[in-house]
């Protein structure tokens, strides 16, 4: 069987050398040694001051909220993973659906003013696969209305535009580092903050809102990640440009052997570099996606419907809350991410474009 994605994992050996450190000094959490050196390494990897990690990227949306004490509303994308939306229910605000671009799947920039009402405290946009939002247009609004950025980076590790990286933008955007993500430390996640006071907060957030043992400043929650977790992400972080120049090299075979058929990709902005963390491809309709999706499931191949449902179509979301987004909708009900992983085969892609020909009418 073949699925969309497989996790990477680095060599064994070179995991068990991390293991054999965490045995011999016994600090297995709690911002041992590895949490140090991995929060160092992506400070310079991103060439950014504040990094704070956690135990998961729905963690760090709901943190990311709560760290810049929002209450009310927030704008946010309709075409996203459920956890966006989530979070910002849990959080205790009310989401907030502005439609989509045609072209690039974020959020659409021209939409945002619109939607906002004297509510407002917050856009939550994601860089859907890691293609990046409208972030001048959005910065030009939050000045405007006073209103937070927050960017959902979960798919943009490693994409920068011009020599900036995507997860630098926003007063904070958040990372995941879940196994079928392209970066991963198994479960995990990340908070970047512009301020630094803020990114204090997001310390104290995560570790239970107290500092030492006399000192309780406000209601904390347990987000932390691991000792053995980060041993991971630092096994990762040391081949992240080769599996980027990996994942570059598949998507490229894809690239070709589809072009010319009667599909849609998202649109490549220029100056983008990109880390190529999925390959979505639109269909014509419903119905082709259907079918495409039955013949690749028919021959053992695991496309995903990466993203559906459109998050304003949710069915616990209150009335008043479950606006129309038909470009949203409508893609959400036609795309198909295919396999894209370190290993996958040519002999492999090329049965995967071949039934996706056969299927197209
Ligand atoms: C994966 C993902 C998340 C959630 O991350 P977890 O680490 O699985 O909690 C949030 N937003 C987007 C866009 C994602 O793809």
């Amino acid at each position: 069987m073949i699925n969309v994605t497989k996790t990477f994992l680095p060599s064994f050996k070179n995991y068990q050398s991390y293991l054999k450190k965490i045995y011999k000094n016994g600090w297995i959490t709690n911002n041992g040694p590895f949490e140090k050196e991995l929060t160092k390494k992506l400070k310079l990897y991103f060439n950014i001051k504040n990094i704070e990690i956690v135990s998961n990227g729905t963690i760090a949306i709901q943190i990311a909220i709560k760290s810049l004490g929002l209450k009310g509303q927030i704008i946010t994308t309709p075409y996203s993973y459920v956890a966006t939306t989530n979070a910002i229910l849990w959080e205790g605000l009310q989401p907030v659906f502005v439609d989509i671009e045609e072209k690039t799947f974020c959020i659409d920039a021209d939409k945002i003013e619109k939607a906002i009402t004297d509510k407002t405290v917050a856009i939550l946009a994601t860089h859907i696969y890691g293609y990046p939002c409208n972030i001048e247009k959005i910065k030009s609004i939050s000045k405007k209305y006073n209103l937070k950025v927050i960017y959902d980076a979960a798919h943009a590790f490693g994409v920068k535009i011009g020599e900036k990286h995507l997860v630098d933008f926003g007063d904070i955007s958040t990372l995941s580092f879940h196994a079928t993500k392209l970066f991963h430390t198994v479960e995990g996640g990340a908070i970047v903050c512009k301020d630094r006071e803020i990114s204090q907060k997001v310390f104290l957030l995560k570790t239970f809102g107290h500092i030492g043992e006399d000192k309780y400043i406000e209601v904390g929650i347990n987000a932390k990640n691991s000792e053995l977790h980060d041993a991971m992400g630092l096994c990762i972080l040391s081949e992240i440009d080769e599996i980027i120049a990996e994942r570059k090299r598949i998507s490229e075979i894809y690239d070709e052997s589809l072009s010319g058929l009667n599909i849609q990709t998202p649109l490549k902005p220029k100056n983008l570099k990109y880390n190529y963390s999925y390959y979505p491809i639109i269909f014509e309709t419903y119905e082709t996606m259907q079918k495409v999706r039955n013949a690749l499931i028919k021959n053992e191949i695991m496309p995903r419907r990466y993203f559906y449902p459109s998050l304003n179509t949710l069915p616990y979301l209150e009335k008043r809350v479950k606006k129309r987004c038909p470009v949203s909708e409508s893609i959400a009900n036609r795309v198909l991410c295919i396999p894209l992983f370190v290993g996958l085969r040519k002999k492999d892609q090329l049965k995967i474009v071949k039934i996706i020909r056969e299927n197209l009418n």
